[in-house]
């Protein structure tokens, strides 16, 4: 039996697990199968070449190994009846993972035209032509981290890993070139200021990368433990605006202040800002269409990026944890 491994919250969608889920995912979240662990060695990382980790864990969701064919044949039906809109494939470093993802690929393929996302390390141009024929709509790369230094530290050449920042800056603007969606994942919570953060968020924007924000999860068992600090939730919440308003074209980084690395003006005038915050999107996950990680980063208690609409209470919590209203 061939295997894929796909997120709890996804089996749930599919029907294959019973979950009770407040919110169900949008986006099929699914993982090349392996037991070997990645050969690289990101240190937040649950699968990495060092990690004592469970490697089922992806930050805090848990990938459970399931039979590839039920998985497909469920997709094709879940995306038909408009239950999910995306599938997203996760891969790792390992002899053979090109194959087992060209596998993967081709399978949900021959059954579905469901969009597919494939969150990948920078690969040859002639793999990125190969992933466009085989149907891959959007490509992310996932930097992970907002600054050269953080990024050397926890997965670059201090981590003991394969990557590098400018290895991974060159694949994204290659692959910017071959395909029409690109995108990144930058995960807060590093040791990054706000404006390292906005300042790489515009970069990759006005290069036509998609920057989806995550806020780092300490996985038991990974080789770092960032602590949380006080600054923690209205960093994120100034950043994740600060990226709304930069792609939805309403605010430029250039015209942002900052204080010490601190965002203290958007550039646009205030009554705007509070009307972006009451109408709430800007803190609804962002990333490839349709994908909404639910409880991928977060705990019922803290919410980092919302899966679904916002509530009053939502904006209210929002309005206090940013310090600004
Ligand atoms: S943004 Fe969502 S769908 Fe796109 S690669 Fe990241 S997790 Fe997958």
């Amino acid at each position: 039996m061939k295997k894929v491994r796909a997120s709890i919250g996804t089996l749930g969608v599919l029907g294959l697990e019973l979950v009770q889920m407040d919110t169900p995912p949008t986006t099929a979240y699914l993982q090349i199968f392996t037991e070997k662990r990645c050969s690289a060695n990101c240190l937040f990382c649950a699968q990495a070449r060092e990690s004592q980790a469970d490697i089922t864990f992806i930050a805090r969701g848990v990938y459970i190994p399931a039979d590839l064919e039920k998985v497909v044949l469920r997709l094709k039906i879940a995306f038909e009846r408009g239950y999910l809109s995306r599938a997203c494939i996760q891969t790792a470093l390992y002899n053979g993972w090109w194959e087992d993802t060209v596998y993967l690929i081709k399978t949900i393929r021959n059954e579905s035209l469901i969009p597919i996302s494939l969150s990948v390390f920078p690969l040859d141009d002639w793999r990125y032509k190969e992933l466009i024929g085989m149907g891959i709509e959007e490509l992310v790369i996932p930097l992970d981290a907002c600054t050269r230094e953080i990024f050397d530290k926890i997965k670059g050449k201090n981590a003991g890993g394969p990557y590098s920042w400018e290895g991974h800056m060159d694949g994204l603007m290659r692959a910017s070139r071959i395909f029409k969606k690109v995108g990144t994942h930058l995960m807060l919570g590093l040791g990054e200021n706000d404006e390292e953060a906005v300042r790489i968020i515009a970069g990759l924007w006005e290069t036509a990368v998609n920057p989806a924000l995550f806020y780092y999860t300490y996985v038991p068992g990974t080789q770092l433990a960032q602590k949380e600090n006080q600054d923690s939730v209205r960093h994120y919440r100034t950043v994740q605006l600060a990226r709304y308003l930069i792609v939805e074209g309403m605010a430029a980084y250039p015209g942002m202040s900052f204080s010490n690395g601190v965002l203290c003006n958007f550039g646009i005038g205030k009554e705007i800002v509070l009307a972006i915050i009451n109408e709430g999107r800007a803190f609804q996950t962002s990333g490839c269409a349709g994908c909404n990680r639910p409880m991928a980063n977060e705990t019922y208690s803290n919410i980092f990026n919302f899966p679904r609409k916002l509530d009053s209470k939502d904006i209210e919590k929002i309005k206090h944890d940013m310090g600004i209203f």
